[in-house]
């Protein structure tokens, strides 16, 4: 890799080496482009989760009162968002909300969109080929022991930070399916213990996320019965998670929030490999249209999304090789390569992306906390982050005076007491200093 002809062309790659915050546009932004995926494909995803929501009803009671359907409530942040403009330099002038993920069920996080789905379609795959499943089967049929003993023959191998694999591991080892786990370094030990706690196998390394999935790939290939979840190129991760787009649009309906030209809709969402931010991205811009507007949040040590779109060169590019370190706290986000389809997605359909000190993201858990009594992971709180700087930046573009934004909270509600209690209290110091 030749940094300094890169950094010639694109100075935001020094930037980038400085460790510093910056908001990127996007110029590629509404652009015409051929996907290989549409809204049809969106509607698919929705009708498998609608398929399996009497499975889940059974196999997870805690889904009885959604009927199955694992979604997140939006919240309106009246508190947050004064605390904010307080420090701001931009003011918030429309609504503040949390899309609350950090409230989804099985996984505490938006990885109960897209890990689990994956899971999910090649269950259906396998009971149908092998199990004389139909599509109009009540699917509780697959939480029975026969069911179990045809999925027990195969195996699920993942690569994760942590959720992903929380989401996975807990799932498939529910429907039967041998389940392996092999997790990064940053994975936080709660999330080991839990998966332990369901029988799933948690393959532990002291080295990056790069590492363990590569690992996890390698593990899967060797063995013909292991299906392989690949968090660095999967399209049914991703079109598990652009649903999120069909539930919100029903939301901004039912609780009256407008989405035209003089209301523009402006979504915060944290990138690690970038698949979740891009799967919802994707949702948003087919289901709500051109009002709709993504940027994406990423620290300043671990911009692997950022240098791969402001480059071009999307996944063969890593943060480590213009030399910065990849350490964050933000375990969610601490992904040194992009994946393969994120920045292809993402070209003409991502407004911007911006990065964040660790420090400023720490103040944003409390804050939240204090606040709105919501308890975040360091790396869900990062779309807050974010918005002064985006703000300063769209401002001359866009009406802002009655634009909404959403911040995407991508994990938290199982994170235990201990944990949270840390992670506010090196919020605490951050905010006296
Ligand atoms: C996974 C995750 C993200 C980022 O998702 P990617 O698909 O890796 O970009 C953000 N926040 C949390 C809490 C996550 O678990």
């Amino acid at each position: 890799m030749n940094v300094d002809a890169l950094i010639e062309k694109y100075p935001e790659v020094k930037t980038m080496q400085e460790l510093k915050p910056f908001f990127w546009r996007n110029p590629d932004y509404g652009k015409k482009a051929d996907l290989s995926i549409g809204i049809a494909d969106v509607f698919d995803a929705e009708a498998r989760f609608h398929r399996f929501a009497p499975y889940f009803e059974v196999a997870f009671p805690e889904t009885v009162a959604t009927h199955g359907i694992l979604e997140s409530p939006l919240i309106d942040l009246p508190y947050m968002k004064a605390r904010l403009n307080k420090s701001f330099t931009n003011e918030i002038e429309g609504g503040l909300y949390l899309k609350a993920d950090n409230y989804l069920p099985i996984s505490g996080s938006i990885k109960s969109r897209g890990g689990i789905y994956e899971v999910l379609k090649f269950a259906e795959k396998v009971a149908i080929q092998e199990g004389g499943l139909i599509y109009e089967d009540n699917y509780a049929v697959l939480a029975s022991k026969k069911y179990h003993d045809l999925f027990a023959k195969y195996g699920i191998a993942v690569g994760s930070t942590g959720n992903l694999g929380l989401s996975i591991g807990i799932v498939a080892q529910r429907l039967g399916f041998r389940t392996s786990v092999h997790m990064s370094a940053d994975a936080s030990q709660w999330k080991k213990d839990k998966l332990r706690s369901f029988g799933v196998n948690v393959v532990e390394y002291n080295d990056n996320f790069t590492h363990a999935i590569t690992e996890a790939r390698k593990s899967a290939a060797a063995d013909p019965m292991t299906y392989f979840i690949d968090d660095e190129g999967s399209y049914d991760l991703f079109l598990g998670y652009s649903v999120a787009a069909l539930r919100l649009q029903a939301q901004l309906k039912s609780q009256g929030i407008k989405v035209d030209k003089d209301h523009p809709l402006f979504v915060y969402l944290p990138a690690g490999v970038g698949g979740s931010p891009s799967g919802v991205t994707f949702g948003l811009k087919k289901v709500l249209g051109e009002n709709a507007h993504a940027i994406f949040a990423e620290p300043t040590h671990i911009p692997s999304v950022t240098l791969g779109m402001v480059t071009g060169l999307n996944d063969k590019i890593s943060v480590y090789d213009i030399g910065i370190d990849g350490t964050t706290k933000a375990d969610g986000l601490a992904v040194g390569r992009a994946s393969r389809i994120a920045g292809k997605n993402m070209r003409t359909l991502l407004l911007g992306t911006a990065t964040f000190k660790d420090e400023d993201m720490m103040k944003d858990v409390v804050r939240l906390y204090e606040t709105e009594k919501i308890g975040l992971e360091p790396s869900a709180a990062a779309g807050f982050t974010i918005m002064d700087q985006s703000l300063e930046n769209l401002s001359a573009d866009f009406p802002m005076k009655n634009a909404n934004h959403i911040v995407w909270a991508t994990g938290g509600s199982m994170v235990p007491k201990e944990d949270m209690d840390r992670y506010l209290e090196i919020g605490r110091e951050e905010l006296a200093k």
